[in-house]
């Protein structure tokens, strides 16, 4: 599926668990989901757009639409994210917490709204089965990410 595909998939699934999981709740700003890269370690990620006044960008890794990656396990990433633009991360909501992660801020809404299960579900397939995805997308999962200016030191000798 090209990635134009994937996030009209994206869009079509955040606004339903928006709608299911925060409706007492409201989308403050622009806020635009779309597929990230390929990172080893990173399912998905929030940022601003421009400013938080402005907008909220969530970019989820594709690999998450690996055909051996169930569901949940985008709908749990999304819902991550969707709890930091809600708690005031890289959004204009009210930031009530210094931290993004501190004391399982994350965790203990995502229980609150009812997804202790599925949270704890996929925190155990990924840790079983993430590097067998990132094997069969090419990647190599014991590769350490170089340090940038390196990394453009040899592209430039190549
Ligand atoms: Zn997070």
């Amino acid at each position: 599926m090209p990635y134009k595909e994937y996030d009209t998939y994206l869009a079509k699934k955040t606004a339903n668990l928006i709608r299911e999981n925060f409706y007492e709740k409201e989308i403050t700003n622009l806020l635009v989901v779309k597929t990230g890269k390929k990172w080893k370690r990173t399912l998905g990620h929030i940022k601003t757009l421009e400013t938080k006044e402005y907008g909220s960008l969530i970019e989820i890794n594709p690999l998450l639409f690996d055909i051996e990656t169930p569901e949940f396990i985008l709908d749990y990433v999304i819902m991550h994210e969707l709890t930091h633009y809600f708690q005031g991360f890289a959004s204009n909501h009210e930031k009530k917490h210094r931290y993004p992660h501190k004391g399982r801020i994350v965790e203990k809404e995502l229980e609150r709204l009812g997804w202790k299960e599925i949270q704890e579900k996929s925190d155990l397939w990924l840790k079983a089965n993430w590097t067998k995805i990132l094997l069969k997308n090419g990647l190599d999962p014991r590769v350490k990410r170089k340090p940038k200016r390196k990394k453009l030191f040899r592209l430039f000798f190549r």
